[in-house]
């Protein structure tokens, strides 16, 4: 049966490449009828962090890879032993010798005819001892070629490939040794990662038939590039899945994002619920050549499954950020100045206006505010000359107004503005920076409505005073 793997390094926040190739992996792993497993590589302890290793497992859940369907955790640190049992048994084999060069001395050594490690120390029969590391002895001639579902069967020349460090010079496993060691033995039939990885690949097959077993079939996935056609970086982009949560991305929008790169559904279909793209999608068809991680169609995407929801599921999906929490900051009101039904009156208006959930403080902040937050620029903006005395007549109109409901007051200040020549448009701009504070928002006479006939009066004479 099928067995796949996603292998995350608990080494900082969640990429969103890995999110995209734990996605990669369960859907394969689904059409099979196979078995995800979760293994966290953690192995390196001068850049693991515990908490890292949490936030693997909180972006599994919020990604809806949920325990029921994949197999582990397993940490690969628990495995040490086998994977120096593995090291043993290449060094009994023959195929490893000792090296005590430094990084340096390799580096004065190379030169054109060899990719990095010259082979120094083959003929030299150290025996093992302080500052030697164990090396893998490479074939010196013939190809090694790999079976690859998304790039055919590349063959990699042997002569061309260095003998490379299986074990630290305290013994343990490096990851080329451990990562092999511990498919080998979880028993996995496909490995699917990221094309970084695809220069690992030659030796970490010849690892795998150098330990008796058969090798796995590969699948790489394309690189993901920024709009500069650069890799996706951590110093340069936004990469880390917890801050596209945290702005209001919904796991369904990152989970038809991420399966995009590479692959398109049928028909031009770009939005697709998650059951279609597990019924169409084909690891063979991803493209290999790197895909641009797109935020701004990212964000369209967003907007278009925020729009998608059930009123009250998007009412539910703002709660977050309408109290904050340990990663969202708190909304700048006053806890108890929150009034759920005036936000479920205006939910609506938002929900066709917010591409991602944080924008909806600002858009909502005027109802549960004492005074607006208004800054110099909007004012500026909003207030021409004749500005004043439109407010000033405003004032007076919606004094007498009766009912107080958005179409009523839309018709006061047409008339309002008319008196002075003013398009409707024209004339709301100072209304609108007066009672939210911005020169963009919801609906203004709905906002109106909402907001009341008192805050809403002295909002417009706190403006005039
Ligand atoms: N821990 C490795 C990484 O995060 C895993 C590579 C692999 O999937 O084999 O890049």
């Amino acid at each position: 049966t099928v067995r796949v793997r996603v292998a995350p390094s608990p080494t900082g926040l969640f990429h969103v490449g890995t999110a995209r190739i734990a996605l990669q992996n369960w859907i394969f792993a689904k059409q099979h009828g196979g078995v995800l497993v979760l293994r966290v590589e953690d192995t390196d302890a001068s850049r693991n962090q515990p908490e890292w290793v949490d936030a693997i497992y909180s972006a599994m859940s919020w990604l809806g890879i949920t325990p029921d369907q994949y197999e582990g955790p397993y940490l690969q640190s628990s495995y040490a032993a086998e994977h120096h049992a593995a090291t043993e048994k290449l060094a009994a084999s023959g195929q490893t010798y000792f090296c005590d060069c430094t990084r340096d001395m390799v580096q004065a050594r190379t030169g054109s005819q060899h990719q990095g490690y010259d082979g120094f120390c083959r003929q030299r029969g150290l025996t093992a001892g302080p500052g030697r590391a164990l090396r893998f002895r490479t074939p010196d001639s013939g190809e090694t070629r790999i079976v690859d579902l998304i790039r055919g069967e590349p063959a990699f020349d042997n002569a061309l490939m260095e003998d490379f460090v299986i074990a630290r010079a305290d013994g343990s496993a490096v990851f080329l040794l451990a990562n092999v060691v511990d498919d080998a033995s979880m028993g996995i039939t496909h490995v699917i990662r990221g094309e970084d990885h695809l220069s690992n690949t030659p030796k970490q097959q010849l690892l795998w038939q150098a330990l008796g077993y058969e090798p796995p079939v590969w699948a790489h996935l394309p690189l993901i590039v920024n709009e500069q056609r650069r890799k996706l970086s951590k110093r340069r982009d936004k990469v880390a899945l917890e801050s596209y949560r945290d702005e209001g991305y919904l796991p369904e929008t990152m989970r038809n994002y991420l399966m995009l790169l590479g692959w398109a559904p049928s028909g031009d279909r770009e939005i697709v619920p998650w059951s279609v793209i597990e019924e169409e999608f084909r690891i063979e068809d991803v493209n290999p050549s790197p895909a641009f991680f797109d935020l701004q169609k990212l964000r369209a995407f967003n907007g278009e499954y925020l729009r998608a929801l059930p009123v009250e599921q998007f009412v539910a999906a703002c709660q977050p950020w309408l109290v904050g929490t340990e990663t969202i900051p708190a909304p700048p009101w006053q806890p108890a100045d929150f009034d759920p039904a005036a936000f479920a009156e205006v939910a609506p208006l938002a929900q066709s206006r917010v591409a991602v959930l944080a924008e909806i403080v600002p858009n909502v902040d005027f109802l549960f505010l004492a005074e607006p937050v208004t800054d110099e620029g909007s004012w500026s903006k909003a207030m021409k000359a004749g500005s004043a005395e439109l407010l000033d007549d405003a004032i007076e109109a919606y004094q007498e107004l009766s009912p107080w409901r958005a179409e009523e007051l839309k018709a006061t200040t047409e008339q309002v503005g008319a008196a002075r020549g003013l398009k409707l448009g024209k004339a709301q701009a100072p209304i609108r920076v007066a009672v939210t504070g911005r020169t963009v928002g919801l609906p203004l006479f709905e906002s109106m409505a909402v907001l009341g006939r008192e805050r809403t009066l002295a909002r417009l004479r706190a403006a005039r005073s």
